[in-house]
Order: C-alpha cells, then sequence, then structure tokens
C-alpha cells in the first residue's frame, strides 16, 4: 500500500512537441509530506548554505554509480566527458543551476526518489518528532531529505534529468514549488545526467554572487572527489584602440574549479583539518553531526591501503534493521566501487563510516571477487584491530565523557562481537562496562574489576538480570557481600546470551553467582563448619523426626 504518496492526476494535458509527446502530470505531495518540508525550510532557515552541500554531495554520488556502473557496462560511460558538477547563476534570472553529468534518472525513479520525502522514513520521522525530539535539523540528515533543502533557498525547483545508457527523449522534468505538488513532464535532453535550477527566493538572491558561492563551496564541499566547476563572468576593461576613444567593457566567462577535488584520505593528514574531515564524515554518512572521534591511517605491508574511520555521536536509527546497509565504502584506486557492507567490517562494528582505499585489487572487481577475496579478508582484519584501538583509547584516556556517550549508543552492538568474533573477544571484552555491587553507574570494566579483586579470588563473579533494581536484591548476592566480593550486575538482555562465549578475562575465570557450581572458597569453609556445632539434643530430635516421617 503506498502510504507515502497518494497521486491525484489533477491534468494530463498531452503536448504535442513535434517529437516528443510530452505528458504533463501533476502530482500531490502526501499531508505529511507537506508538514514535514514546512517544517525543515523553518528549521534549517538560519543554516540555509547547507542547500549547495546536499546537492552537490548527491551529484556526487550520482558520478561514483556512473563511474561503477561503468566499469561493468560501458555503453554507460560512451559520451560522458569529464565527470565533473557544474554550477553556473544567473543574476537577472534569479537563479542558480548545479548540473551533473553522473548516472541520472528515469521517470520511475524520480518519482520513487524524490516524488515522496524520506520514503519509508517519513513515519520514523514522524514518531520522533512527536516523542518531542527537539533538534529537528539533525534529525534531517537521518532521514534522506536532503534534496527538498534547495526549497530552504528557492520558491521553485526544477530538475531535468536523464539516465545514462537511456534514450534522449526518456528525460524527465520535475517541477515544484514545495507546496503541496509537483510535476512531471516528459523531454528530451542531449546529455545524461541531472540539472537542478533554484529559482531563488527573494531573500536568498544575495547568495548568487561569485564570492558567496565560492566561500560555501570550500567551506562544505572542498572534499568532494569530482572537479566542481564554476561559471564565473567577469568584466574587462579594453583599452581604446584609437586615441581619442573611450576604453571599452567586456564581460567574459571564464570556468574555475573551485573545490581542491583530491580524496581526503589520499591527503597527508597533517594536510587535513578537523573541519575537513567533520565536513566529508557528514558526505559519506548523511548525518548532520560531527562525529565523536575518528582514525586515518595509511597501512603499508603484505596489503595496501588506507582507512579513513569515523564513529558517529548517534546511532542511526535503522542500526537494529536486520538488512540494513552498512559498512564502509570501497574504492580501488580512488574510483569508488560499492558500499562493501560486511566485506570489510564485521556486523558488531556496523555504526562506524568511512572509506577504505586500496591498489591491491582490480578496478572491475566483481561482487563474486569480492566474495572471496584474501586481501579484503586482511583489510578487514586490520580495519576492525584499528576501530577496536581507537575505541580503548578513547575508553582509557582523559575523554571518560566522551566514552560514556559511544558507549551509551553502541554499548549493546559491540556486545555481539563476543559472540561474532573470537580472535577480538578480549579486545572487545576491554569495552565493556557495567554497574556493580560497588558501582551502580553502568562505568565498570572488568579490568578495573580484576584490579579490585580480594588477595586469593580467582574468579570475576556477575550475575544476569533483567534489571538493576532485581540484580541488586537478588538473594545470591548476599554471601558475596558479606565476604566482601564485588559482583557486576549485568541487566542488558544481551548478556546472558554474551556470557556464553566469555569464559575468562586476562586468566580470571568468569563464575555466574546465580548458577549451580559456584566454587565461593571460604563459602564452602562456612558450610563445612556448620555441620559440627549441631548440638546432640538437636540431633536427637532430628533423628525422632526422620523416624517417624522417614527419608
Ligand atoms: P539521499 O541522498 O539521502 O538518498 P536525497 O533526498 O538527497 O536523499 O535524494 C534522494 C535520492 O534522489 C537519492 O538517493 C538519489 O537516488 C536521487 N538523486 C538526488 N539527486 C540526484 C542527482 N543529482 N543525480 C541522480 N540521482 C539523484
Amino acid at each position: 500500500m503506498p502510504i507515502f504518496i497518494t497521486i491525484k492526476f489533477i491534468d494530463q494535458l498531452m503536448v504535442n512537441t513535434g517529437e516528443v509527446m510530452s505528458q504533463k502530470e501533476t502530482m500531490q505531495f502526501q499531508t505529511e509530506v507537506n508538514q514535514l518540508l514546512k517544517l525543515m525550510i523553518h528549521s534549517l532557515y538560519s543554516n540555509h548554505e547547507i542547500f549547495l552541500r546536499e546537492l552537490i554531495s548527491n551529484a556526487s554520488d550520482a558520478l561514483d554509480k556512473r563511474r561503477f556502473e561503468g566499469l561493468t557496462d560501458a555503453k554507460l560511460i560512451e559520451n560522458q566527458g569529464n565527470p565533473e558538477i557544474f554550477i553556473t547563476m544567473d543574476a537577472e534570472q534569479k537563479t542558480l543551476t548545479i548540473r551533473d553529468n553522473g548516472i541520472g534518472m528515469n521517470r520511475d525513479e524520480v518519482i520513487e526518489n524524490i516524488g515522496t520525502i524520506a520514503k519509508s522514513g517519513t513515519k520514523a520521522f514522524l514518531e520522533k518528532l512527536e516523542a518531542n525530539e527537539k533538534d529537528v535539523s539533525n534529525l534531517i540528515g537521518q532521514f534522506g531529505v536532503g534534496f527538498y533543502s534547495a526549497f530552504i533557498v528557492a520558491d521553485k525547483v526544477t530538475l531535468t534529468t536523464r539516465k545514462a545508457g537511456e534514450p534522449e527523449d526518456s528525460a524527465v522534468i520535475w517541477e515544484s514549488a514545495g507546496e503541496g505538488e509537483f510535476s512531471l513532464e516528459n523531454t528530451s535532453k542531449a546529455v545524461a545526467g541531472t540539472e537542478i535550477v533554484l529559482h531563488m527566493r527573494d531573500e536568498h538572491i544575495n547568495l548568487l554572487n561569485e564570492w558567496s558561492i565560492r566561500s560555501i563551496i570550500t567551506k562544505y564541499s572542498d572534499h568532494i572527489a569530482y572537479p566542481v566547476m564554476m561559471e564565473i563572468e567577469r568584466t574587462k576593461t579594453v583599452p581604446a584602440e584609437q586615441e581619442g576613444e573611450e576604453p571599452t567593457t567586456v564581460s567574459e566567462v571564464e570556468i574555475e574549479q573551485i573545490n581542491s577535488a583530491t580524496s581526503i584520505w589520499q591527503r597527508d593528514k597533517k594536510d587535513v583539518t578537523d573541519e575537513d574531515y567533520q565536513e566529508f564524515y557528514k558526505h559519506i554518512s548523511h548525518d548532520h553531526a560531527n562525529p565523536l572521534l575518528w582514525s586515518h591511517n595509511k597501512v603499508e605491508g603484505k596489503v595496501n591501503y588506507t582507512s579513513l574511520l569515523f564513529v558517529p555521536e548517534h546511532a542511526q536509527q535503522n542500526m537494529w534493521e536486520q538488512n540494513q546497509d552498512y559498512g564502509l565504502q570501497l574504492f580501488v584506486r580512488r574510483v569508488f566501487i560499492m558500499n562493501a557492507t560486511d566485506k570489510l567490517i564485521p556486523r558488531y562494528l556496523r555504526f562506524v563510516k568511512g572509506v577504505v582505499d586500496t591498489a591491491d585489487l582490480p578496478l572491475n572487481v566483481s561482487r563474486e571477487i569480492l566474495q572471496s577475496s584474501s586481501t579484503l579478508d586482511s583489510i578487514k582484519q586490520g580495519v576492525t584491530r584499528r576501530v577496536l584501538t581507537m575505541l580503548n583509547n578513547l575508553a582509557t584516556g582523559d575523554e571518560k565523557e566522551k566514552y560514556a556517550t559511544f558507549y551509551k549508543e553502541f554499548g549493546r552492538v559491540i556486545k555481539e562481537g563476543i559472540g561474532e568474533d573470537a580472535s577480538n573477544k578480549e579486545n572487545i571484552a576491554k569495552l565493556l562496562r557495567f554497574a556493580s555491587t560497588e558501582n551502580d553507574a553502568e562505568e565498570v570494566s572488568f579490568t578495573d574489576y580484576i584490579g579490585r579483586m580480594k588477595e586469593g579470588q580467582e574468579n570475576i563473579y556477575f550475575i544476569t538480570t533483567d534489571n538493576l533494581n532485581t540484580a541488586k536484591n537478588s538473594p545470591h548476592l548476599e554471601i558475596y557481600r558479606s565476604k566482601g566480593y564485588e559482583v557486576i550486575l549485568m541487566t542488558d538482555v544481551i548478556d546472558d546470551w554474551m556470557m556464553g562465549f566469555l569464559s575468562e578475562f586476562e586468566g580470571k575465570k568468569f563464575v555466574n553467582i546465580a548458577k549451580g557450581d559456584v566454587n565461593l572458597d571460604d563459602k564452602a569453609e562456612d558450610e563445612k563448619k556448620e555441620e559440627p556445632e549441631l548440638s546432640n539434643e538437636d540431633k536427637a530430635i532430628i533423628d525422632k523426626i526422620t523416624n517417624v516421617l522417614g527419608e
């Protein structure tokens, strides 16, 4: 059932344009979509510049896609020319145009991709808003509404697009004022790719000058790996040819590349600023918040690769969905190959974003090759270790609060690793935090616990329940409390499962105090002592009772 958009044909005019029969139809955005659009425009108004970052980012993704699909279907890159993003402005017409020669879209894809907002994310978005989530702008990025940010600065958007590999007359024009409806019309377009014309709102026409656009691009989109070209009109004064005549002014159009267009991960670390990393993270993750931490490394050895890995500050909405697309972007010699899901990073680190670029795979690498590539296996091991080290450094460093933020968002996910990744079990275990009988907050590590163990204590004692209160009031704890042993209180549903895979840590055995064979050294002694304390009188009574009642 199409819940997010109801298509209503308002007019259906058949215009005969000679060659192409142009069928124009108008469709309604769904009510919720309109509300969302208004909300977004309103809430992002103060940060209106980001519209350009979003559109350039989409153009860059479209160029990636065309390059990748062109590896296996050369038709798609025929006549493409240099992959690039082109910006022009027209102060008189009050328009700003962003053009790319990327993959483009056909009619169905236009309806699918920008005819609805955020597709299935819309419902979740509204639910979160209803749950009184304040930071709308932060939410927006998580729901894929990037394209619509165009309406922050434009009161009409005209998008013309043609899918690479499809005929010239299969192009389509999408147009909307962002209020209630959009129209679709067939057209003809000489080159494949997408052109977006923004008809600027009056209050934003001051952006239509070289310096404003240039500064937005260098601020937000410098890292984009394709050239962002801008057409710049310059007026020049030409001296008079003959004496006595006035000099003339002529205007010339120059085309200039605005961004540096080098892949950020290929640059020397010392040449990359924190802001560069943060903007790049936002580009690949579609997150509006800055990342919590990142790590940029060039690895040389048996396998050579560069990795740039980010840990977000917040978990994404779909983190607990079964088949969500996760993982790092795989590049081969700077050419985007694919989102490599579990080939580059294990599932329990699915929150990590970033890129891996290697020269040790062929450019025309297929999915089949990736399925069983020892190169990828080594990279995956390296990347996994790198992430665990980065997290461990955070956990043991000075920024304890930052680690607490991380743990609150992702602690449960990394626990899956105890069961999934036997080779890194110990390193993952180091990252875990729990409450204990010594500390109510979730901040006790196994290392802390061992540091506080009583002399001669051999085991790490723990109990699993479904909440902290039950854990603290468990009758099993009494004897440990009285003997001064600390017990770790595990209250997460996954903990019981996880402890099935964890039998020891740094040589100390884990013992679940609620399960059977607990061998608390002096508890055993206590029990032994109890028997001789029975007086002769007691014994006589017990014997009598036994006689009467039998066994
Ligand atoms: P997101 O980029 O997060 O998916 P957007 O609203 O920005 O969300 O874009 C929706 C979709 O529209 C994109 O996923 C892509 O499929 C398509 N799209 C947007 N811009 C372009 C473009 N310049 N070329 C081709 N497809 C595009």
